[in-house]
């Protein structure tokens, strides 16, 4: 590692704490791993840099989930085969004690996007499936924003190595560290001022969009024919949100995008990824999606096609889409160059859809409606919320006027109107 990694690892700590989740003097705050992991130990020297950031910003208590994804390999070569439904409460309510109180939460995501390889598929849907009814309490606080709640990320060994296969493991970590930082803008001399330009610069592009009121997105690429409708009264998010008490944060550190949601009962046509999506564990490639009145009629995958149908059959909601998100193809994350098999940094590099639940923050009001009102109102609703990548530098956008003209939104790839 170069002489500048701790004190690097120290400022990117620190910004997950002072612009991730913003903590405030008092708040608790709990570390964690994205579902059902816990961290992994190698992750100790940024836990406690952040355990370290968050007592100096006035934290009453930090508190880890520690785990080992190693346990997960084990149970999937030893445990009954029907087992994989078992999923102990505390994994839930560990993390639910937290959001219900409105205290910080930080997930460390850095899972290695091999993990499930080559394990038997059909235990793998039911692990995933199962992860996810069992956590849907939780994704629910974190959708609809009860908690300030930031995600990052750190490098690992085994994800450091499918990155970069041509270095030895300690070269690719530290390269990959490099990278986790150049695109969290760490490297530069003041992480926390370079974000609060960034930050002003998304906002100006979402409120553009959100006084634009689109009725429609027109997507058209290489394999994409796409209208996604948007419903009246849709927002256009970036970087910032707030959470319900009453605290501005950030949700994932690294973000590029803006984002809105979708009229669930409006999508028509074909969109093709330009990324794999690793789903907990499992790589899904070459994804192909044909959408008619807002629900995925056809899915094909060239790669791990039966993950992506257990997904899109997980319930009625997760045929249909809760998430657009516009992404330039000039951003960092794109302009690197590197497919990072982690939807954090991956996301960040292309325009995506979601499938699953949207945002109710993503509409006006949208915190306040019930669930019925939600969907009435054209908001999806789901146990899962998947991301997956439709961007690159072929992809064009129209927004579609409600007196029906198109207006460019991007070209090739980029903004293609001034603010
Ligand atoms: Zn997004
Ligand atoms: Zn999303």
């Amino acid at each position: 590692m170069d002489k500048n990694f701790d004190s690097n690892l120290q400022k990117y700590a620190e910004l997950a704490v002072r612009v991730g989740v913003n903590l405030r003097a008092g708040q608790r705050l709990i570390v964690r791993a994205p579902a059902p992991y816990g961290l992994d130990f190698e992750l100790a020297p940024l836990v406690r840099h952040i355990a370290t950031a968050a007592y100096k910003a006035g934290a009453r208590f930090v508190d880890v989930i520690w785990g080992d994804e190693q346990m997960e390999l084990i149970r999937f070569a030893n445990a009954p085969r029907d087992s994989f439904t078992e999923f102990p409460k505390w994994k839930l309510t560990s993390v639910l004690e937290y959001a219900e109180r409105g205290d910080a939460v930080i997930t460390i995501s850095a899972t290695n996007p091999d993990l499930l390889e080559g394990q038997d598929s059909e235990l793998v849907n039911i692990f995933q499936s199962t992860t996810s009814k069992e956590m849907y309490p939780y994704l629910l606080h974190g959708t609809s924003n009860t908690m300030n709640w930031c995600v990052i990320s750190a490098a690992r060994p085994a994800w450091a190595r499918k990155m970069f296969p041509k270095l030895d493991e300690d070269k690719a970590v530290a390269e990959l560290w490099k990278v986790i930082f150049q695109m969290c803008r760490v490297d530069q001399d003041n992480p926390v001022t370079a974000w609060d330009a960034h930050i002003k610069n998304l906002h100006i592009r979402s409120t553009y969009l959100s006084r634009k009121q689109y009725t429609a997105l027109k997507y058209s690429a290489p394999g994409t024919d796409l209208t996604v409708g948007l419903p009246k009264g849709h927002v256009w998010n970036s970087a910032r949100e707030m959470a319900k008490n009453g605290i501005e944060f950030v949700a994932n550190i690294p973000t590029e995008e803006t984002f809105t949601l979708p009229d669930r009962n409006h999508a028509d046509g074909v969109v093709t990824s330009t990324k794999s999506l690793n789903l907990g564990g499992t790589l899904i490639e070459g994804i192909v999606v044909r959408f008619a009145n807002g629900r995925a009629v056809e899915a094909h995958a060239s790669k791990n096609e039966s993950a992506l149908q257990k997904l899109i059959a997980t319930d009625e909601g997760a045929s249909r889409l809760g998430e657009v998100a516009i992404v330039p193809h000039s951003s960092p994350i794109s302009k690197s160059g590197l497919m990072f098999h982690n939807t954090l940094f991956d996301e960040n590099a292309a325009c995506h859809i979601a499938l699953g639940r949207a945002y109710k923050f993503s509409y006006v009001g949208g915190l306040e409606l019930t669930d019925e009102e939600f969907l009435a109102r054209g908001g999806n609703s789901s146990m899962i919320h998947v991301d997956f990548m439709i961007g690159s530098d072929k992809m064009d956008i129209d927004g579609i006027t409600d007196d029906g003209r198109a207006e460019p939104i991007l070209r090739n790839g980029e903004w293609a109107f001034n603010v």
